[in-house]
């Protein structure tokens, strides 16, 4: 649908659009650039797009990582920093955020989410320990294996399957945590890895009915389950319009119940929270929280800051009430379905059902000359920007790094560009002109060739790897 047939179709009768809950205030410029100016641009970064510069870059979907719009509360929010080392009032109002929205007993600051990933992964395992977890992200998965563990992928099938209409991919597969019960034995388990919704799945829900088992299979293992609940309150969404017995309960109260299941959480801030930059750690086990606020001093800084100024955490206790209204989630997710639906009615090859955070281009289906080891993802990435200057971002053989035992490349079945939309910055008209860029690739997929990994960095190869067209 065309912004031109969007215009006609609002003259029909009985059509009812949403809009975003806000309008603009302040606006940043973006800058186009030509064909060749991006050429070189593309070549200087190695054919990685987190390796170019914003400058040179026109609508960037890389992520939706830190990069949402703060409303005028926020930044009004941001002149109230009480920048005191210790104590910092705006740290007792991220307390109640927390508290309130999420329902954890006791919190701390982090300055992103790695840094709670890394002093619950160090707090919780033991060298020789097993994680399970509902398909891994970067970097949850590398502060759990830092520390010792070994990541187990127990997701249901259904998610490695991007055709698979399963309307909670995100769901973990209770008989696979059975068998790793049963083959390590329940106290090599410290904790099972819970997201919601799944980044890697392509922006798939977990189902309140799978929490609800979990937390039982648990309890009869005494395994602890821990939520990253970066994305939770897009999860909650889905749960709204798909679960039975939900379609008229709040997002906030869906959020709470979900956490109600889990012994605790980690937040990247920088996702639902909408700050630029910001996360938490919180758990209700007073004695796990007394170990975790010593380390916090280690590693971030006082328990009462973790690595934020009093502004910033002022500024998110705001983000986190602002995040679970239901207008800004169905805004954030509509603007999501609707780049997904166009592309659908294009017949290009996307991850199904559409996500909630990102649209994820089936790389696999859209260039099926390319074998994985040409890093079919990373190439449309980079034919994308090439062709509009728009940013995104691959998540297939490149992002999932090589096998610590032999040294191969980790093959996944998935494999991915993502098209991350930010929180409350580009318009639907934005969102037309990438799906347009997209087609035009798709349309140009014979031309392509793929692409030679020319240099390779140990820990999580995908930001700073460089590669050379073949
Ligand atoms: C971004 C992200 C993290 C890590 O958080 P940072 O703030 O980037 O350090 C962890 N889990 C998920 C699901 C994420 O998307």
């Amino acid at each position: 649908m065309s912004g031109q047939s969007l215009h006609t179709m609002g003259q029909q009768h009985g059509r009812r659009s949403w809009a975003e809950p806000w309008k603009i205030k302040m606006v940043e410029p973006l800058k186009m650039t030509t064909r060749e100016e991006r050429v070189s641009a593309l070549e200087e970064a190695g054919y990685n797009t987190f390796l170019l510069r914003s400058d040179d870059v026109y609508i960037d979907l890389l992520t939706d990582s830190g990069t949402s719009a703060m409303s005028d509360r926020q930044w009004a929010g941001m002149m109230l920093g009480d920048e005191a080392y210790a104590g910092s009032r705006n740290f007792y109002r991220l307390e109640a955020a927390v508290q309130r929205f999420y329902g954890y007993r006791h919190i701390l600051p982090t300055h992103q989410g790695r840094g709670a990933e890394h002093l619950i992964s160090q707090t919780l395992i033991t060298t020789g320990d097993h994680v399970p977890g509902n398909m891994y992200f970067t970097t949850t998965r590398l502060h759990q294996e830092l520390a010792g563990a070994t990541f187990h992928d127990v997701i249901i099938d259904e998610a490695h399957d991007p055709l698979s209409q399963h309307p909670f991919k995100g769901d973990v597969d209770l008989v696979k945590v059975q068998q790793l019960i049963d083959e390590v034995g329940a106290e090599r388990i410290p904790y099972l890895s819970l997201a919601g919704t799944v980044n890697m799945a392509g922006g798939q829900p977990v189902s309140m009915a799978n929490v609800r088992e979990l937390r039982a299979l648990c309890d009869a293992n005494g395994i602890r389950l821990m939520l990253d609940a970066t994305r939770m309150v897009e999860n909650a969404l889905f749960i709204q319009e798909r679960e039975e017995g939900y379609a008229h309960t709040p997002i906030a109260e869906i959020l709470l119940e979900f956490c109600s299941y889990t012994d605790g959480a980690w937040m990247s801030a920088k996702k639902d929270n909408l700050v630029n930059i910001g996360g938490w750690l919180a758990v209700n086990d007073r004695e796990l929280f007394d170990e975790l606020r010593n380390l916090v001093v280690v590693y971030e800084g006082l328990h009462t800051y973790g690595g934020l100024a009093g502004r910033d955490m002022e500024a998110l206790a705001i983000g986190i009430e602002e995040s679970v209204s239901d207008e800004h989630v169905r805004s954030r997710v509509g603007q999501v379905r609707y780049l997904g639906e166009l592309l659908q009615e294009w017949d290009v090859p996307i991850v199904e059902p559409i996500g909630g955070h990102a649209i994820f281009l089936d790389a696999r289906r859209f260039y099926p000359h390319l074998e994985q080891d040409l890093f079919p993802a990373q190439t449309l990435a980079a034919a994308l920007y090439l062709d509009s200057g728009i940013r995104s971002m691959e998540r297939g053989i490149a992002s999932a790094g090589r096998n610590a035992q032999t040294g191969d490349h980790n093959r996944p079945k998935l494999e991915l560009t993502r098209l991350t939309v930010p929180r409350r910055v580009y318009t639907q008209a934005h969102m037309d002109v990438v799906a347009e860029s997209v087609k035009a690739c798709f349309d140009a997929r014979a031309e392509a060739r793929g692409l030679e990994m020319v240099y390779e960095p140990r820990y999580l190869r995908f930001f700073q790897a460089r590669f050379s067209p073949l």
